[in-house]
């Protein structure tokens, strides 16, 4: 096993040893009172991490499974999707696939998209949620959401129809601040695997009182991903299924250390992470062809995807830190040729960046 410090995919990414060894321990019935107490224990935490005082739903799935019970609990018919990037389509195609009309308000991978146009498409009527993903892993773009939550409350009120705003924040909350109250966020979501650096296996959620009431009207929810269910069980801090026991065990062990170092500092951490990276990008990075994918203001404070434009290709420059130990991601789909991401998110500091930064300089030479 390596040290602490090699390992920055852009999810999962790197879990500490307490959190891996709180895994071990016997497993135990999920409904009686120990895992009610471990459960309810995590939930301020998980709710500090939402900035929301809504319930905060733990299920065992990856991060998609919430992205379709957002759908399936808060659409009832018609939903515009904001697409820059692989999970923003993805978000997009799962409407379509829960048998929803969607429309598409797409930008160019590397863009982010303007409120303005948000209001402008809403406001012809017909819509009764957005998709969005607060930051888009795939390119590092950080999309304006609390800009974009804004727009769709003036179009609310300009067209006197309800519209749920449905938030994937899979690579933000745990490394920025996601104010799911504040913001009027309807939906938020993530997964245990990327900023919130626990193993991948559990997924958080948690939605506004009109998203519950919506849900409670709309047939075809199915069972595993019924918010009413998780919503009835959670008031016992409980699960409407079998958890994934060991997994609540790590999350139980994460809430702590997040706890003690506090969100807002987590934040921060990840802000100067992210700072970092970029000043190296632009003052080092020009001699082999780096440039910041995501424009000025848009850019992601977890994951950084370099655009590669230079002597020694970008699966290339994967291949050659991995001969030496060391992980950061390719590039996505398309972009796999031309870019490289760092993911520089969960429990990574600026420290451990810098030495990425030096194995990165030194295999290029
Ligand atoms: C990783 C990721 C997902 C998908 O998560 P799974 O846990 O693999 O389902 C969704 N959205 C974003 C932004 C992601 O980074």
């Amino acid at each position: 096993m390596t040290d602490f410090g090699r390992f920055f995919l852009p999810g999962p990414t790197e879990v500490r040893r307490e959190v891996l060894e709180a895994m071990v321990r016997p497993v135990i019935g999920h409904r009686g009172s120990e895992m009610s107490r471990i459960l309810a224990e995590c939930d301020p935490v998980l709710r500090d991490l939402f900035r929301t005082s809504r319930p905060v739903y733990v299920a065992s799935s990856s991060a998609t499974g919430l992205m379709e019970a957002s759908v399936r609990n808060g659409i009832r018919s018609k939903a515009l999707s904001l697409v820059n990037g692989a999970f923003s389509k993805r978000f997009r195609d799962l409407v379509a696939d829960c048998g929803r009309e969607v429309e598409t308000y797409e930008v160019a991978m590397g863009q982010c998209h303007d409120p303005e146009q948000v209001f402008e498409r809403l406001r012809a009527g017909g819509f009764d949620a957005v998709t969005a993903v607060h930051s888009e892993t795939s390119t590092g773009v950080l999309d304006p959401l609390s800009g974009i939550a804004e727009a769709v409350r003036r179009a609310e009120r300009e067209t006197g129809e309800e519209i749920l705003v449905l938030a994937d924040g899979v690579t933000s909350v745990g490394g920025a601040i996601v104010e799911s109250e504040a913001w009027g966020l309807d939906f938020v979501l993530t997964g245990s695997q990327k900023a919130m650096a626990l193993p991948p296996g559990l997924a958080f959620g948690t939605a506004s009182a009109r998203m519950m009431a919506r849900a409670a009207t709309l047939t075809g929810r199915g069972q595993y991903f019924d918010l009413i269910e998780y919503d009835e069980f959670w008031k016992k801090h409980q699960t409407p299924t079998t958890p994934a026991v060991s997994l609540i065990y790590a999350l139980a062990e994460q809430c702590r250390h997040i706890a003690a170092e506090g969100v807002d500092a987590r934040a921060e951490r990840h802000r100067a992470m992210a700072r970092r990276c970029w000043d190296w990008v632009m003052e080092d990075g020009a001699r082999w062809g780096f440039s910041l994918f995501a424009p000025e203001g848009c850019r992601s404070p977890t994951v950084t995807c370099i655009g590669v434009d230079g002597p020694v290709a970008a699966p290339e420059i994967v291949a050659r830190l991995k001969a030496e130990g060391w992980v950061i991601g390719g590039g996505y789909g398309p972009l796999k040729e031309r870019t490289i991401r760092i993911g520089h998110m969960g429990d990574h500091t600026v420290d451990e960046l810098e030495a990425l930064l030096a194995a990165i300089e030194e295999v290029l030479g």
